[in-house]
């Protein structure tokens, strides 16, 4: 009873849409839209189109079509694949030439190398190092008409840099061709908007502090349409003689990344931005943002010091704060 009454006391709280979620990709999937009335079609759309990539870019499961491109490395014979996960590889391919590399979807030959669960984490002799480091590389990859083929035994690819934000936009075109023009969906460090916020005007994206709680935000980026996407040293790193070893690999030299905190980026679309944050975080920070500018898209990096690397863009639409009044 006292209950009722105080929520009867509140003021009028704003229009909170709709909001609902479930599990996908090794990771919470949030589905956010100003129309209540289109929330159970928006979970449904943005479940299958997460289940499908989750299937189809899965190396991790076996039998999947991934999984069989990494089997059958090194063996001469082109690997067919359905027409998503061909566009999923020429995207992946394109993003990694125009990261110089950075981002590598072939990065997977390194796989196994670094153990970040090992206490005390073992750093691997260089010539094991250098051995995976060779097998890293997208010429290595051939693409044909609805075929992959990995040249090398050994090489590998692995998608974990680039398939949610390439699920969110396959989550997203389905939406928008169903009608519904208002929504936000996020999973991992990932956050795909279109339209309106519930309460009108642009949606509000907080970005996590590198170094704080799991809820804690250091600023607010406003965007009406597009994606954000954050990589991360604190989610799976391990600490050696006071260094952090993250979970982000640099193709070029075969070890960990190391110099950023946090890499966040800014883009049309959450393919592009899931792919670039992971290139920035290995770029660093100069590095990153120059590439930001030179790609057209806004970027926040978070250096190891935790200061603060903005590109031009992204000044009149970051609000520095946790974004609560
Ligand atoms: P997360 O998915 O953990 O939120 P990212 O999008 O940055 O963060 O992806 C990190 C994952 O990408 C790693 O767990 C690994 O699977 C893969 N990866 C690591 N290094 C690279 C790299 N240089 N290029 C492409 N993928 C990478
Ligand atoms: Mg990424």
């Amino acid at each position: 009873m006292l209950l009722l009454l105080l929520a009867c006391a509140q003021p009028a709280a704003p229009p909170a849409g709709a909001r609902g979620s479930f599990d996908a990709m090794a990771t919470r999937v949030d589905v956010v839209v100003r129309e209540p009335d289109s929330l159970q079609m928006a979970i449904a759309l943005t479940r299958a189109a997460c289940e499908r990539v989750d299937w189809v870019a899965n190396e991790w499961q076996s039998g999947s079509p991934l999984a069989e491109v990494n089997h059958a490395a090194g063996s001469g014979l082109p690997v067919p694949i359905p027409p998503d996960l061909s566009a999923l590889l020429a995207r992946s391919v394109e993003l990694s030439r125009s990261t110089h590399g950075a981002f590598d979807p072939t990065w997977a030959a390194l796989w196994g190398l670094w153990n970040l669960r090992a206490n005390p984490l073992k750093i691997p002799d260089e010539a094991s190092v250098e051995s995976r480091r060779a097998l890293v590389g997208v010429d290595g990859l051939t693409l044909g008409e609805g075929s992959a083929q990995l040249r090398d035994e050994g090489m590998a690819l692995g998608l974990g840099a680039i398939a949610k934000g390439w699920a969110l936009d396959r989550a997203a075109d389905a939406l928008i061709a169903a009608g519904i023009a208002d929504f936000s969906l996020s999973a991992g460090g990932q956050v795909r908007v279109e339209g309106q916020s519930p309460a009108g005007g642009p949606w509000r994206v907080g970005l996590r502090a590198p170094r704080g709680g799991p809820d804690e935000r250091f600023a607010v980026v406003s965007l009406g349409s597009g994606s954000v996407s954050t990589s991360g040293d604190y989610e799976r790193f391990a600490e050696l003689g006071g260094v952090r070893f993250s979970h982000i690999l640099d193709p070029r030299s075969g070890w960990p990344a190391q110099g950023v905190q946090s890499a966040t980026v800014i883009a049309r679309d959450g393919t592009s931005a899931d792919a670039l944050s992971t290139a920035m975080f290995v770029l660093g920070p100069q590095d990153g943002i120059a590439l930001a500018v030179e790609l057209g898209v806004d970027a926040v990096i978070v250096d190891a010091a935790g200061e603060l690397h903005l590109s031009p863009g992204v000044v009149g639409r970051l609000e520095l704060g946790d974004g609560r009044e």
